[in-house]
């Protein structure tokens, strides 16, 4: 068994969370490759180091002197180093890093170091070989990842390495320079590392116990969703659930690899499983919930409106002129209804309504605003029958007026829309009758 162990910037944001660290690696002799992010925040008042950095290069980049931002970096190494009692030398390192801020390297060469400097920390502190990103991950010449080549890089370089640490969050452009992955990308890597090794498993340690059901500032100590599907956390993260980064699904997807979300600070919880697919019955019949507010709803009327060949492909035609994407879009017979984010929508509302005019001559177009969108998402939803039912009853008990319901096709998830301020109460309803209901 191979496994690839990721560890997010507050499981390693000390020199106590580095021991936690070990002794998780030390506990399973498959825990062969690690992938660190840069260290986090201790608490909550603290930086992330990737934050320091930005900040430190921002003022290298203006000319200005970075000496200060640059010493607050070079401390949270020196705790961690000397916590451990490592005692390790790494003022040429920070002379090479400080050298380049001030050639202007740029800003991701800047953001990487924090991910740079901590697997050189983890790798000798475990005992493991050090391999840089920089070496091992590419980027296309237009900023894409460059897959076929990294995937048999990494395969072949980690083939002839046991137990390696690889650092998080960036690698290197044709040119040789360094580029990052958007913010919290470390989760990337993580992924990337695992399909390159063909992981049996990818595990990816956080400071929390796995997904939870619904969003723990509304639900107070929420359920964990045990096993999940790719599918399924898309259509979560979608709407706002975020533990994982959006895109770490795609590289371990391909292969089938599962990924375990586990705790730092909790390693006997088991936290939650990302499969392909389970035969496993999910223990309530919906896997999760979430949910955003800000979107408006343009409701647009046109008598025999089903009969009108090409009707929908021009009204959609003005929401692309304007150069806005749609998010939902139900229809009845004589009715449709576009669903967009507001803050996107409000500034060009009425050169999308006076093309909509232009082009299909409705009978009425009606905007709302204010309303916010929840996803009830589970594959057990197909085989279960009075679902919508159920949510819908739950609702009206709340005295909650659904402005809108889009069930998708998979039979995957509901979209339910609800006035911004109906949003909690919507979500605990929903709750409480599917989790709360069935403890
Ligand atoms: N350190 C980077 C960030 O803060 C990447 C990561 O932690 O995944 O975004």
């Amino acid at each position: 068994m191979k496994k690839v162990v990721k560890f997010g910037g507050s499981s390693l944001a000390s020199a106590e969370q580095f021991e936690k660290v070990k002794h998780i690696i030390s506990l399973d002799a498959d825990r062969k490759y690690v992938v660190p992010s840069a260290p986090g925040k201790r608490n909550s008042k603290d930086s992330k180091v990737t934050d320091l950095l930005y900040k430190a290069y921002g003022l290298a980049e203006e000319g200005r002197d970075f000496g200060k931002a640059f010493a607050e970096i070079k401390e949270r190494y020196a705790e961690i180093s000397d916590g451990l009692g490592l005692n390790m030398d790494m003022s040429g390192e920070f002379a090479e890093i400080e050298k380049r801020f001030k050639a202007k390297q740029g800003e991701d060469y800047a953001a990487s170091r924090g991910e740079y400097l901590n697997g050189i920390l983890l790798a000798e502190y475990l005992g493991y070989t050090f391999v840089d990103a920089a070496t091992v991950i590419f980027f296309n010449e237009d900023g894409t990842f460059a897959s076929e080549k990294t995937y048999s890089t990494l395969n072949e370089k980690l083939s002839g390495i046991d137990r390696a640490v690889i650092p998080g969050f960036y690698g290197s452009m044709p040119d040789g320079s360094v580029k990052t992955f958007s913010r919290g990308g470390s989760d990337i890597t993580g992924s990337i590392v695992a399909r390159a090794v063909r992981a049996d498993v990818y595990e990816n340690w956080t400071d929390v116990s796995g997904f939870s059901v619904a969003d723990p500032r509304i639900i107070t100590d929420p359920e964990t969703i045990e096993m999940i599907t790719y599918t399924e956390l898309r259509e979560l993260a979608y709407m706002g659930a975020s533990v994982l980064h959006e895109d770490a699904i795609f590289p371990v997807r391909r292969e089938g690899i599962p990924i375990n979300i586990r705790n730092t600070n909790k390693p006997e919880d088991k936290g939650s499983w990302i499969v392909q697919s389970t035969g496993q019955k999910s223990r309530f019949v919906i896997t999760g919930i979430a949910g955003k507010k800000g979107f408006c709803s343009v409701n647009i009327e046109k008598d025999k409106m089903n009969s009108e060949v090409g009707f929908g492909r021009k009204v959609l035609q003005a929401f692309e002129d304007n150069d806005i994407s749609f998010e939902h879009m139900p229809s009845g017979i004589d009715t449709m209804t576009i669903i967009v984010h507001q803050d996107e929508f409000i500034e060009k509302e009425q050169s999308v309504v006076a093309e909509i005019n232009r082009l299909t001559h409705p009978d009425s177009i009606d905007i709302e605003s204010d309303l916010a969108l929840i996803a009830v998402v589970g594959r057990g939803m197909k085989s279960s029958k009075g679902t919508s039912g159920r949510i819908f009853s739950a609702l009206a008990h709340a005295n909650v007026n659904v402005k809108m319901i889009d069930q998708g096709s998979s039979e995957l998830n509901i979209i339910i829309g609800v006035k911004n301020e109906d949003f909690e109460n919507a979500i605990r309803a929903i709750y409480n009758i599917f989790v709360v209901a069935q403890l």
